[in-house]
Formats: C-alpha cells, structure tokens, sequence
C-alpha cells in the first residue's frame, strides 16, 4: 500500500519520497487514516515502529489552513518524557513541515537550558514539542497560550508516568480546551497509564504493534564472566579486537558512565558520556558526533537510552546489567535492526550471575558465557 493511498496530500508523499520512506509502516496504515478523520488515538507501540511518522504527518495537514489566529497560541502540542526526545520529534515536524502550501513553525522546549532563547523563539509557532516542567513554566510566564489547542499528543506517556511527571501533566490538561483531539503512544499499557487513558481518550482507535519478536534473533549475544576490576581492560579488548567503530555502552549511574568514558579516554578511545546530569549542549553534542559516526564510544544509562533512533547501530556493551530484564531487551533492541544485525555483549561479576540467570529467562533465549579469565586482558 502506498502513502498516497493514506488520504495525505501530494506535498507529503513528495517530501516521504525524499526521505526515502517507500511504504507506511503498519502502524501508520492504521493511524494517519484515523487521526486525519480527528479521531483519538491509543497506541501501543515502541519506538522503530514509526509512531512519530503517524502523527506527524496527519497533524501537519490537519493544521494546513488551520493555524490560530494569535500571535503566541500554539495548536498543537506533544508533550514528552526527555529532551532528546523532543529534539527528535520536533525535526521530524521539521523535515516533513517545510514543503507544505501553508508552512508550519515547530519547536522543541525542554529544561536544562535557558528559557529565554525560548519565549523569544516561540513567536509564530504552531506545533510545540515540549517536555512538562518547562511549559508549564512558559505559560506562566505568559510566553505561550494554551487555549486554541486542536490537538494533544502524549509520546511515550508511560516512560513520562514513570518519571513522575504525573501531575504536572494534569496540571496541563487543565489549561488546555476541553474538545480537542487526543493521541496517547506508549510502549506499555499500566495501570497508571489506564488511568491517563480514562481521563483523556475518548472513544479511541486502538493500534498495538507487537515488538518485532524475531529482532532478538538478528542480535549476536555474548556473556562475559568478568570480575569488577577487569571490566575496563575487557571493556578496551573487545571494542580493539573487534575493530568496533560505534559502540553504545551502557552503565547504571551516571557517575559510572562519567568514570567508564574517562579510562577510554585516557587509553586513546574516543568516548563521551550522555546522561541525565550533563548539561543539555553536552549531551546533544555527544549524540550528535555519536549519530554522525565520529565519536567511537557512547557511554550512557537507561534513562536516556529510550526513544533515541539511531540507525544501524552495530555494537551493544552492558558493562553494568539493567535491573529489568524490559530494559535488557530494549538495549540490545538498540542493534539488530531490519536488515543489519549487531551484538551485544554483557559482562557478568559473580554477583550478576543469579540475575543474568533471570534475564535470560524472560527473554526466552540463552545466552553463550566466555570467561574472560581465559582472553590476554594485559597491556590493554
Ligand atoms: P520512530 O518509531 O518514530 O522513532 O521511527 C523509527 C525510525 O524509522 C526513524 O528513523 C524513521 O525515520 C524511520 N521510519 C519511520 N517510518 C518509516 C517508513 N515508512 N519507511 C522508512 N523509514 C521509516
């Protein structure tokens, strides 16, 4: 099926056709029909699915010939957990925005960065990606109204429950026009976010995108048994020794992630670390040079790990195990992708072993164990 056959206008499919999408992904099939009909939405899908697509684009025609009157009065606003995510989102706005008859003005708030470049930026816009605390702050500085919103979107609204920002956005929906269109994505459905669906759906189209099942076999899994003090000389063998170019590790503070960059560093490999306590222009840099393919080694945690999109991502190293074995697989979810396989390795301390036991099991797969007692780790 083709996007033109989704009811999008020719603007559109021009622009999918430069950004090389060839056919809509199964869950935009199902919801750019449905939102360009203004319906509400409820879908349960993870990012890789191409949810930000689905909205996106019906939104963008939905606003053609549709903009508030005022200056400051923003009609549509997606509301999201982080900063990258909504850097991410707001340039899909962009990139799909520009070739329209009617052009349309987005941009990506978030905290951690100064506020007035942003009051001042929001002259002239209509799509608003933002995170909570910062809108909030903004319209009570009166740098942005509310009250024409069309329509609301809610991305990855468990990650934004599970991160606590459960009454900032009630205190959002209050401010907003009671008849408006509401599209709430999730990867989970909770009970919290049962909750959330209650009191802002009405009478949804329900899309659920199973995660790829067969993903997890396009992924090359490795344990390692290694002991504390030999993760970082392990850590240095593999990315040498396989010649590994990109590689995304994953640590469980940010402290630790600070620590794991700087010995790279020191031992001549390019590393940075990305998490939730470097400054904003730090972490987007970091990604950025790491997207690009000219930073070697990211370091980060599972905080920031969601909703970052970066293609064909070939290396995977959990130098410290998540504690849910949900967050095991959407790491290692992080390579493998379509038609490029990745792996992932894991390093295993005695005191990892029971709960590597446990992860393996929910996954449904087992892992093959090296021990690093037998790899030449010296010198390194
Ligand atoms: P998302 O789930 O929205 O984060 O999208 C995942 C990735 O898929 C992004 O890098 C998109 O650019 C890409 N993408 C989304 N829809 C399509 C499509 N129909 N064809 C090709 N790539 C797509």
């Amino acid at each position: 099926m083709p996007f033109s056959a989704l009811g999008l206008p020719p603007s559109l499919i021009q622009a999918l056709a430069e950004q090389k999408y060839s056919e809509p992904y199964p869950i935009q099939k199902e919801a750019i029909p449905a939102i360009l009909k203004r319906r509400d939405i409820l879908g349960i899908a993870q990012t890789g699915s191409g949810k930000t697509a689905s909205y996106v684009l019906p939104i963008l025609q939905n606003l053609q010939g549709n903009t508030a009157s005022k200056n400051r009065h923003v009609k549509v606003l997606v509301l999201v957990p982080t900063r990258e995510l909504a850097a991410q989102v707001r340039e899909v706005f962009y990139v799909f925005g520009t070739n329209l008859p009617q052009k349309i003005k987005s941009l990506a708030v978030y905290g951690g960065v100064s506020i007035n470049p942003q009051m001042m930026a929001l002259q002239g816009v209509n799509v608003l990606v933002a995170t909570p605390g910062r809108l909030i702050e903004l319209v009570e500085s009166n740098a942005v109204h509310l009250s024409e919103i069309d329509t609301l979107v809610l991305d990855e609204a468990d990650k934004m429950l599970n991160l606590g920002f459960k009454e900032e956005m009630q205190k959002i929906f209050a401010m907003l026009p009671k008849k408006r269109q509401n599209l709430l994505f999730s990867a989970t459905l909770s009970e919290d976010l049962e909750g959330l669906k209650q009191l802002v759906l009405r009478d949804p189209v329900v899309i659920k995108i199973e995660e790829e099942k067969n993903n997890i076999d396009l992924i090359s899994q490795l344990g390692y048994f290694v002991s504390e003090e030999k993760k970082g000389p392990l850590l240095r063998y593999l990315i040498k020794h396989n010649a590994m170019k990109q590689v995304l590790v994953f640590t469980s503070s940010s402290y630790k992630a600070d620590n794991v960059a700087d010995k790279l560093r020191k031992n001549g490999i390019d590393a940075s670390a990305m998490h939730g306590k470097k400054s904003q222009e730090a972490r987007t840099e970091a990604l950025s040079r790491f997207k690009k393919g000219t930073l070697r080694v990211l370091v980060t945690t599972d905080l920031l790990s969601r909703g970052i999109d970066i293609k064909f991502l070939p290396h995977v190293i959990n130098y410290e195990l998540p504690r849910s074995p949900k967050d095991y697989i959407h790491r290692i979810g992080r390579t493998g992708r379509a038609e490029s396989p990745g792996d992932a390795f894991s390093f295993i301390t005695p005191e990892d072993q029971h709960h590597f036991k446990i992860i393996q099991k929910k996954m449904g797969k087992w892992v093959t164990m090296i021990d690093s007692e037998g790899l030449d780790l010296q010198g390194i």
